[in-house]
């Protein structure tokens, strides 16, 4: 069946028999026990365990990482022989990261000016999707302005002489401290406003585990009146703002200790910079990503958002600020080269989605009508709604094909650093388990949703990730 320059597949006669048994039965039911969101039952042993030791040591690594970086070249290795022959706190107490008042009220400063920026800056007003509970949320996208202005603002005071442009990594230590308390408060703010003052309380999710609630989070979109969101200002400013400016100040620092600017930093900072820019260039095609659609607001987000992004995802140019490299042209070209591909498939496949999506298939993919399947799925106010399933293009290749752009893109922005070390690596190593969990997870959750559609469009789609391997 076509529509204007679309090619709907109809599902089979099964098919849309068991779908329509699938709606039936879901109204019959009592609607709100039912949820395709993040599941009601997920209160385990395990999963406790696993949410506090997160929680505990997710802030460790970053500490154990800034160590070894710092005071053993980079080295997880050196670092490990150095605690077993000197013992774990003499080690701990004497490097680690120390808390400093200055920088801590610099920081606050900085959230603060984020905050001011995300509320005032004019930007579109864009909708999100709709949620399990059926709202359909407004955001102003507004982070390019932000993110122009900060670094405006940042290379102004610099060539005023008035900041340091290497301030960054000279304060790395008490900036990483003063991340982790604004992560910790932010995400038992949030754990307590869930419970006390919830935004939008149909949209909840409880798990009959605390620990798990603080990790996952309980409110879909927290907010503060009608503007402040908190998913989409706690994932979308400090952070990743501030991720371009770590690079450039660690440009800066490399400078300054080592009179030169190696073109590994360089290249890795532009692959960086793609990646950043993008993601406020697209900003609405972000309020329709897992993150903002269906993740929860707890510490995985609001710690991750605060703490471990501007931390580990930034490790490759840290390093090099410390640690200068000299890979040759030919290796910076080639490994350049992947990084540009893989972020060419990233946003080709990213836009493919969001096109046939907005023009609810009315859209050519790759010069010809776009194929995709109609999936009905309900809300817990008990609304029957429908969406759309792309089937062609990137999407008819793998059901994640925005995700192997991404890993490309990941690997290339280690593998310019031109080290083996560990720890260079680690960004690479840490997406590949993330994304490859989110498979299972968004898959878990797409089943749910869309029921039998979803297997249809798996037969359809059988690769996950990369087609023949997984
Ligand atoms: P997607 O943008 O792919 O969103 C997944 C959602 O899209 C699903 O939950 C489903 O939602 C919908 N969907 C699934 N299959 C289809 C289909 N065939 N056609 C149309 N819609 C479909 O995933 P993410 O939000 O995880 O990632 C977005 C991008 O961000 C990716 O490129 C990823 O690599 C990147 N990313 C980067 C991270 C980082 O830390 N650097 C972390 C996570 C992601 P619905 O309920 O609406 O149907």
């Amino acid at each position: 069946m076509h529509t204007q320059t679309g090619i709907f597949i109809p599902p089979d006669s099964t098919t849309s028999k068991t779908q329509r048994e699938l709606v039936l039965s879901l109204k019959a039911a009592s609607i709100s026990t039912y949820a395709w969101g993040r599941s009601t039952k997920r209160s385990s042993w395990l999963r406790a365990i696993a949410s506090t030791a997160m929680v505990c040591l997710a802030p460790v690594l970053i500490i154990v990482w800034y160590i070894a970086l710092t005071s053993f070249q980079g080295s997880l290795f050196a670092l490990v022989r150095a605690v077993s022959t000197d013992g774990l706190m003499p080690i701990l107490k004497h490097y680690s990261p120390q808390f400093d008042s200055g920088v801590t009220a610099v920081y606050i400063g900085w959230l603060f000016l984020q905050a001011i920026l995300y509320l005032y800056l004019p930007g579109k007003i864009n909708t999100g999707q709709r949620t399990p509970a059926g709202h359909l949320l407004s955001y102003r996208t507004n982070g390019l302005a932000a993110w122009t202005v900060t670094h405006v603002a940042y290379l102004g005071l610099w060539s005023l002489g008035i900041l340091d442009p290497a301030f960054i990594p000279k304060n790395w230590g008490s900036l990483i401290v003063a991340m982790n308390i604004a992560g910790y408060i932010l995400s038992a703010f949030s754990f307590i406003k869930a419970h006390i003052q919830p935004t939008h309380a149909d949209d909840r999710k409880f798990s009959g585990s605390s620990v798990y609630d603080f990790y996952m989070g309980i409110e879909m979109n927290p907010r503060i009146g009608q503007n402040f969101d908190f998913k989409l200002f706690v994932n979308g400013r400090p952070g990743i703002v501030a991720w371009t400016l770590i690079d450039i100040s660690n440009i800066a620092y490399q400078y300054q200790v080592h009179s030169t600017i190696s073109p590994a930093l360089v290249l890795v900072s532009i692959l960086h910079g793609i990646y950043v820019l993008d993601f406020f260039i697209h900003e609405a095609w972000y309020l329709r990503t897992i993150d903002i659609s269906h993740d929860h607001f707890g510490f995985y987000l609001a710690w991750g958002s605060l703490a471990w992004l501007p931390t580990m995802y930034t490790i490759q140019s840290q390093y090099l600020g410390l640690y200068p490299t000299t890979p040759s042209w030919a290796y910076l070209a080639a490994v350049f080269g992947l990084g540009i591909a893989g972020y060419a498939l990233f946003r080709s496949a990213n836009n493919q989605k969001d096109r046939v999506r907005r023009s609810k298939g009315s859209c050519l993919v790759w010069g010809k009508p776009a194929a995709y399947i109609k999936a009905q799925y309900l809300t817990t106010d008990g609304a029957q709604h429908e969406s759309i399933l792309v089937c062609g293009g990137w999407w008819g290749r793998s059901r994640h094909a925005n995700y192997v752009g991404d890993l490309m893109l990941s690997t290339a922005m280690c593998a310019l650093a031109g080290t083996t070390t560990l720890m260079v690596w680690f960004y690479a190593i840490f997406m590949l388990i993330l994304l490859v969990h989110r498979c299972l997870r968004d898959e878990e959750r797409c089943r749910a949703k869309y029921g039998q559609t979803w297997d249809d469009y798996c037969k359809k789609v059988p690769w996950r990730l990369v087609p023949g391997i997984w």
